[in-house]
């Protein structure tokens, strides 16, 4: 059976030669898992768990995503006339294979339906994932949003919405850029406004949302009119619904297995999250260093499967009436 874990040799180089004994000491004491069915009863069985996850994550990479890959990204997901986006059934497929598996959750506290895994270990997922299709990384990837939930959310949100995430049942968006704030997110103008009983409506325009589509959005908006930089913004949940509008799919040039919306936000309903204002410089920032790091291991994964096909080529192709990796005759001089 394929699996795009037990056949890396750097992967698992790693794995066995980082001290994943001492990480999992500290992500366990870091972590409240309440009441959980399992804890693992020492370190040990920590990295033991870890190493069956990962054997899990490239079966999965190897036996269903892999072999997704090249019809989603030739058919690509679907707009509908009512601003609501129609997965690519194989999308949906793999999203339910890694669901069943319980890979939704991957970094959640256990009392949230989580492994409670470590973030070297998701990033090994990670890379495992985007090997075989760089396109569904990005929605397995976008589970930083239930982590930034996690991190900083009300306890209230916290209980209503990760075991949601952690079953599989809602994917994420993390809606930041608008036409005219890009790298200068300090402009975002999506306005956040309350009514009289104090509760949260957005109104605005956002473009270039990975996965704008899914359920929960955590959207930067600008909560404070009168402050015109970042202090002014503040982070909010919403729930998709028909004040949330796709307008438009990117045509992209790959990936297309990733949704990219324009999203029209219409007095959408919406949660601050943590405190106002710290929209930006705290919980935007958090999320990003979390997408950083994901970016890096995608695009590991991607270099990883072009080299293998590459190498493939090469030995397989038939030139000058042999495999084209025959070394040539030794030249020489006399
Ligand atoms: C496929 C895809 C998926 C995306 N997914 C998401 C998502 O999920 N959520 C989200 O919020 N956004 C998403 N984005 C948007 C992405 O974060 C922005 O494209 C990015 O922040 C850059 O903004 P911009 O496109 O407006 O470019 P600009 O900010 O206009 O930048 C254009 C160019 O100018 C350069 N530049 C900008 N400022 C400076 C400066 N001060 N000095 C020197 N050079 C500068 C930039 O490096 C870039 O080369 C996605 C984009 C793409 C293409």
């Amino acid at each position: 059976m394929a699996n795009f874990f037990l056949d890396n040799e750097d992967i698992l180089f790693l794995f066995d030669h980082i001290d994943l004994k001492e990480l999992a000491r500290i992500q366990e004491e870091d972590t409240d898992n309440g009441e959980a069915d399992y804890v693992p009863v020492d370190e040990e069985d920590a990295v033991d768990n870890y190493r069956r996850v990962l054997e899990i994550v490239g079966q999965i990479a190897a036996e269903t995503i892999a072999p997704h890959a090249e019809p989603i990204d030739r058919e690509g997901n679907t707009l509908n006339p009512d601003g609501t986006v129609t997965l690519h059934p194989l999308v949906r497929e793999n999203l339910r294979r890694m669901a069943q598996a319980d890979l939704m959750g991957f970094t959640l506290p256990r009392r949230y339906g989580g492994l409670n895994c470590p973030i070297l270990i998701y990033t090994m997922a990670t890379e495992i994932v985007s090997r075989a299709d760089g396109s569904f990384m990005n929605l397995f990837g976008l589970q930083g949003i239930a982590d930034t939930i996690n991190a900083f959310a009300s306890q209230e949100i916290k209980d209503e919405v990760l075991p949601r995430f952690a079953r599989g049942e809602v994917t994420g968006a993390m809606v930041l850029t608008e036409p005219d704030a890009g790298s200068d997110l300090q402009a975002v103008r999506l306005r956040a406004y309350q009514d009289e009983d104090g509760n949260w409506y957005l109104n605005g325009v956002k473009r270039f949302i990975t996965n704008g589509c899914g359920e929960i959005l955590l959207t930067l908006a600008r909560s404070e009119p009168d402050i015109a930089d970042g202090r002014g913004l503040s982070l909010f949940i919403s729930e998709r619904s028909e004040k949330i509008r796709v307008r438009h799919l990117e045509h992209k040039l790959g990936i297309h297995g990733s949704p990219t919306c324009e999203l029209v936000y219409d007095d959408a309903p919406a949660r601050l999250i943590g405190e106002r204002q710290r929209g930006l410089v705290t919980y935007v920032w958090a999320l990003m260093n979390g997408a950083r790091v994901g970016i890096a291991a995608q695009s590991l994964g991607i270099a990883e499967a072009a080299y293998r096909l590459a190498r493939t080529y090469a030995h397989t192709r038939q030139q000058f009436g042999g495999s084209g990796c025959r070394r040539w005759p030794r030249w020489s001089p006399t």
